[in-house]
């Protein structure tokens, strides 16, 4: 009888939730009706209102990125509090929050040194997809999902831990608070928080999608006075001249783009980010700099990828090579800040958002990103 009750106590704690999940590479995405658990001891459950569709994803679903599955995917989303679990002491039930996929402990030496964004401690659970605890809380009859980057944002409804929770601004509309939490701070972070780019100097940008859009707002910010996108699709030049870019070069009929880019520069750029992460890109990203410039890696290639470098010639340039991931952001510093400069008109991302879908759409919202269609795709949830 005792055993009977436990039972139906968990039972009742079971809520239901349509989610799109990825069952094995190379696949579409299966929108199914499975359970999600209550939010356990520092647990937010979150109704979600936003989430936007990421080359990330589709990098899974191609298996370029490994992850365990079944698993709910959607690594950019924002929504509504609506319960939490015990201990949770950073968010409340009415908050509008981001997730984030990048969670810190605040104990570690990066955290300490105030670099977040580099704290490995839940590299682990986030890598495989369940909560911090190493559980799963989404499930169907055959077994437990996992959630990509511990969120699985593409889900009506989600149970996520506390650490993936940043409150924002309740007047900042979902659909760009959802972008907040992966292509938006990753550029703009990448310009304010790393390459540091300042009044003006001039900008490269390798690729016009959801990060290389994101760099070109902030050189804009920043007062930039030339901003160069450069990518393969003539469609993506309308909005990148939208959002600041001063030229926009394609990649396939500008062939050789280092010329146009001395033509345009007379020495090369003093920032070059590559936002398509690509290691011929990283490789030619290096030429497009002048001495003493800068080149940004903010894409992700393969695990495995490497390029050659002419070492003396960055010793006799002194160009700098760097990296960023996740914008180098602190976020729970950077969501907000990022989104009073959208409230503020600095941050016009609302330009970027110009495809909507329901959950039920997620294939084709897949495939309008795959065949170049310029802005980001966002799903929203009618609850
Ligand atoms: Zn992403
Ligand atoms: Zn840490």
């Amino acid at each position: 009888m005792l055993n009977e009750n436990v039972i139906l106590a968990q039972n009742a704690m079971i809520k239901k939730t349509t989610a799109a999940i990825l069952y094995e590479t190379n696949s579409d995405l299966v929108i199914e009706n499975v359970d999600v658990a209550a939010p356990g001891p520092k647990e937010v459950f979150v109704q979600m209102g936003a989430a936007g569709v990421c080359h990330s994803d589709v990098h899974v679903i191609s298996g370029q990125a490994q992850q365990l599955m079944p698993c709910v995917l959607g690594h950019e989303g924002a929504g509504l509090v609506t319960s939490i679990g015990d201990d949770v002491s950073r968010v409340s039930v009415g908050d509008h929050v981001i997730l984030s996929w990048l969670p810190y402990c605040e104990n570690c030496y990066q955290c300490i040194r105030g670099k977040t964004h580099l704290c490995n401690a839940f590299q682990t659970p986030v890598g495989n997809g369940t909560l911090l605890d190493g559980s799963c809380r989404f499930s169907n009859k055959h077994g437990p999902i996992r959630q990509l980057g511990s969120l699985g944002c593409w889900s009506e409804n989600v149970v996520v831990s506390e650490e993936c929770c940043v409150p924002i601004n309740r007047s900042i509309p979902f659909e760009i608070a959802a972008l907040l939490g992966c292509a938006v701070t990753t550029g703009v972070g990448a310009v304010l928080n790393r390459a540091k780019v300042q009044k003006g100097e001039t900008v490269v940008v390798i690729g016009a999608g959801g990060v290389g859009l994101s760099v070109v707002m902030a050189a804009k910010l920043q007062g930039a006075s030339q901003i160069i996108c450069i990518d393969r699709n003539t469609s993506m030049r309308n909005l990148a001249i939208e959002l600041g870019a001063t030229d926009f070069l394609v990649a396939s009929q500008d062939a050789d783009i280092s010329k146009k880019l001395i033509e345009l520069t007379d020495v090369g750029a003093d920032h070059v980010f590559e936002a398509v992460g690509k290691r011929e890109l990283q490789s030619a990203a290096i030429n497009y700099c002048c001495s003493g410039g800068t080149v940004t890696f903010v894409g992700l290639d393969s695990e495995d990828a490497t390029i050659n470098l002419q070492t003396t010639a960055i010793t006799r340039a002194e160009k700098t090579i760097s990296g960023s991931i996740y914008g180098s952001a602190c976020t729970h510093r950077d969501f907000a800040s990022y989104g009073e400069k959208f409230l503020k008109g600095e941050l016009p991302i609302d330009l970027m958002v110009n495809r909507r879908y329901q959950l039920n759409e997620i294939n084709i919202a897949i495939n309008d990103m795959l065949e170049g269609k310029p802005g980001r795709g966002v799903i929203v949830f009618d609850h």
